[in-house]
């Protein structure tokens, strides 16, 4: 069998299949229209990737291998079958189980090999656990604070920079003296405990609201810290997938802060959302609004020629995408020209409404960017804004004492009409106020997303109790 393989470069070839597959991978979730190829790739690339590995000769026993994969079906099944909303936090608990298990590889590696280890591989082995414990806490830290078990609110103190770079400084400082003497075997559990503390310390003043971003950046270094292996290990796979990891992540967070108009260094030290809420849910209560019923809002989107739908973050906790979806299929039979409008923060993840929209079979061409959106809004004769609150708040472009001034938005205040399908005057995400609410074209249709607009779809379609 082993003579098989090797004469035949099967496991080589298994390698070279899984890079591939992960880049093509890739470059195919970057359109909805073939997201669903690139998931199916990525699946393949791993399962060869996994089986080319427990093909390999080195592996003796498969016993423990076996425990693993037990555990690992055990502890990921769950995981996959948690709510949409979910997936944030979801994927910060992966990200901590990738790192920890990068860390224990480094650790296992160093008491293997030391105190023979050339400075080059004591450099990129330090690199791996170092990137490996802070990314586990971090991300720990992070799932914690997106699920709310954690206090969302940043906490910050006097200091707390001087002290953050000061462990980073210390860690790299004790990680050069293990390169230049590896027989120096009691700094390595310190190049692993500092980072495991700093991985804490670096989220502590981050707020809820930066999580998302946050996480992207932990797939960055979850994704270095497992190329640094590759280079432990002398797996170009592992050198592959991490470099693909850790960029994608990167472009990932330099996206998300872009479209928050954010910098990278205010996501990380700015301390936003700080006392927010509390502050402006009131006064948002005490604004007077307009309402509509179901069956007014019917009639207004009937006699519409051009309404686009602005969904949010709502619209993915009622699961209302199906009920959308008949909507526009209600609308569009009768004549009315209907566009989405996505706004690439929509949500709490990147991708969030084209995913949900995808999954209620809403055609992909309808889905409008928010640039090309905002060119035709004052031609529109509806904006419907389904469960979206901060990324179409007129104040992130009017009012410069706003904590999101700066972000762009969909300008939905610029339409004929504008209907907010909403539970009440809660605050969005970023917990400040929507003066939109309050405009003379606005009109609040309060009630869950999901009833109210299969209401909506009832009255249209003419057959009260018909589609509920
Ligand atoms: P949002 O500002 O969080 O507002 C969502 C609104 O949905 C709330 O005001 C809420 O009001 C309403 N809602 C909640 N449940 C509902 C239900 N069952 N039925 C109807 N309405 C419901 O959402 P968004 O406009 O999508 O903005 C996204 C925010 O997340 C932005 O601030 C963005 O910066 C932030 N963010 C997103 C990402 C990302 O990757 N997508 C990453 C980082 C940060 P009621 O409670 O009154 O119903």
């Amino acid at each position: 069998m082993t003579e098989f393989l090797r004469e035949y470069h099967v496991i080589e070839a298994a390698y070279l299949t899984a890079t591939a597959l992960f880049i093509l991978a890739l470059k195919w979730m970057s359109s909805p229209a073939t997201a669903k190829r690139g998931v199916r790739a990525g699946e393949v690339g791993m399962f060869l990737a996994i089986a080319g590995t427990l093909l390999h000769q080195e592996v003796v026993e498969y016993k423990w291998v076996a425990v693993g994969l037990v555990l690992g079906t055990i502890i990921g099944v769950p995981l996959g079958l948690v709510k949409m909303t979910a997936v944030p936090q979801r994927t910060a608990l992966s990200h901590a189980f990738g790192a920890l298990c990068v860390t224990l590889v480094g650790t296992a590696e160093f008491y293997v090999l030391a105190p023979e280890i050339p400075p080059f591989l004591m450099t990129v082995l330090s690199a791996e656990v170092i990137l490996g414990a802070l990314t586990f806490t971090g991300s720990l830290m992070a799932a914690g604070k997106l699920q709310e078990v954690l206090p969302q609110r940043p906490i910050t103190f006097r200091g707390q920079n001087a002290l953050n770079f000061g462990l980073l400084g210390l860690t790299l400082l004790l990680a050069g003296l293990l390169v230049a003497d590896p027989s120096r075997a009691w700094l390595f559990p310190l190049i692993i405990l500092i980072p495991l503390a700093f991985g804490v310390l670096m989220i502590v003043p981050i707020g809820g609201a930066d999580m998302p971003t946050v996480i992207s950046l932990m797939n960055s270094y979850a994704g270095l810290s497992a190329a640094a292996m590759g280079f432990v290990l002398d797996s170009k796979l592992l050198i592959v997938a991490g470099a693909l990891d850790g960029a994608s992540g990167f472009i990932l967070s330099v996206n998300m802060s872009k479209a928050m108009n954010r910098s990278f260094t205010n996501v990380l030290f700015g301390a936003f959302g700080q006392d927010q809420t509390a502050a402006s849910a009131d006064k948002g209560a005490a604004a007077p609004v307009k309402t509509a019923t179901a069956e007014e809002a019917a009639a207004i989107l009937s006699a519409a020629g051009k309404v686009v739908i602005v969904p949010g973050y709502g619209m993915a906790v009622a699961q209302a995408q199906h009920k959308v979806r008949e909507l526009y299929d209600a609308l569009t039979k009768q004549g009315v020209d209907v566009t989405f409008g996505v706004h690439p923060v929509a949500g709490r993840m990147p991708g969030h409404m084209n995913v949900l929209l995808a999954e209620a079979d809403v055609p992909y061409d309808k889905l409008i960017e928010m640039d090309e959106v905002n060119g035709d809004m004052a031609q529109t004769d509806v904006a419907l804004v389904i469960g979206a609150n901060d990324v179409t708040n007129p104040a992130a472009r009017d009012d410069p004492s706003s904590p999101i001034y700066g972000m762009p938005i969909l300008n939905v205040d610029k339409a004929r009409t504008v209907m907010v399908v909403k539970r009440g005057m809660s605050p969005g995400f970023a917990g400040i106020d929507n003066p939109l609410y309050t405009l003379d074209r606005s009109l609040m249709l309060f009630g869950d997303a999901r009833s109210f607009v299969a209401e909506i779809v009832r009255e249209l379609n003419g057959s009260p109790g018909g589609h509920g």
